[in-house]
């Protein structure tokens, strides 16, 4: 199957990886533009298994309430860097704004008309109960928005799990404004945690995330459609000490991300372990986060972080 980037077909075996289901999956690299992606593409029966209700947990929150509380305190810190960059009555789209509660948070800070997509699901149904926004469930199409409309647009850990994602980057590109700014993040293949655990890192999360790059690359490829990268952020303590911490468990466990997945209270996929053994995992999460945090420092230091948030400025 060829690059969605660049067309080629030259590819080479990273390694194999087994997603939640025991489906394997080769992880590939392009030679051409370094894009990695897996091969063959996860059919639409194994995509709809992967984000069947579970993935957003039982209820429509997608964690119980402790770890939405720090989320929130972590949508609150992302909209006010978004809010930085916008002018006032600034017009914003996140794309994939799950439960919309990051634009919730965007909301507080001032006069914006605040714009979402989100597929259909349990997360848009919430989204669709926030006051003041216009909320597309769905995809983002072409057509949905005329060019040059948006001061800024976010898209959180999503690029990863867009099937054509040069396409939805184009059409970004059409509909932000001269000037006004992308800010995207999304896990680092470059990464130690990708380098060291390839197939049972966390953040590879097949057959969900689909493609993926290095930060240096993906700035490239966005230049190509028009935008200066002015800020990549490495330290994050949301996303990259736990996936230290999971990738450690895989490599011990059976089954992948049994301990994310029971803090996502899916049952049915940790029924076959002990209370025992979940505590175990949540006796470790406990015990060795804080040094995951450290880990994270080191890695933002060498730029070898677990995942990335980038800033773009549309020439
Ligand atoms: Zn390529």
């Amino acid at each position: 199957m060829p690059c969605l980037y660049c067309q080629s077909s030259r590819a080479a075996l990273l390694y194999k990886a087994t997603d939640m289901y025991d489906f394997v999956f080769d992880v590939v690299q392009c030679q051409v533009c370094k894009a990695v992606y897996l091969s063959p593409m996860p059919t639409s029966e194994q995509l709809d298994h992967a984000y069947s209700d579970h993935y957003y947990g039982e209820q429509e929150k997608k964690f119980f309430s402790p770890f939405e509380w720090v989320l929130d305190y972590f949508r609150q810190q992302r909209a006010n860097k978004l809010a930085s960059h916008l002018p006032a009555n600034g017009r914003v789209l996140d794309i994939g704004c799950g439960n919309g509660r990051f634009l919730h948070f965007v909301s507080q800070l001032g006069e914006y008309e605040l714009h979402g997509v989100e597929l259909p699901g349990k997360a848009a149904q919430r989204a669709a109960q926030i006051p003041n926004i216009h909320l597309k469930i769905g995809t983002l199409e072409r057509n949905d928005f005329a060019a040059d409309t948006f001061d800024a647009i976010t898209m959180f850990h999503v690029v990863e799990h867009l099937p054509n994602p040069p396409e939805l980057l184009s059409i970004l590109a059409q509909i932000v404004k001269p000037n006004g700014v992308a800010i995207i993040s999304f896990p680092n293949i470059d990464s130690w945690q990708s380098r060291f655990f390839k197939g049972k890192w966390l953040h590879l999360d097949p057959p969900r995330h689909l493609y993926f790059f290095a930060p240096t690359d993906f700035s490239r490829e966005m230049k190509k459609m028009g935008f200066e990268t002015i800020e990549t952020k490495y330290f994050n303590p949301e996303y990259n000490p736990f996936g230290l911490l999971q990738s450690l468990l895989n490599c011990f466990t059976e089954r992948r991300d049994v301990l994310y997945e029971h803090l996502k209270n899916n049952r049915t996929y940790t029924a076959n372990y002990s209370r025992f053994s979940l505590w175990l995992q949540i006796l470790f999460f406990l015990a060795i986060f804080p040094f995951c945090i450290l880990v994270d420092a080191v890695e933002a230091f060498f730029r070898k972080s677990g995942t990335v948030e980038m800033v773009f400025r549309k020439q």
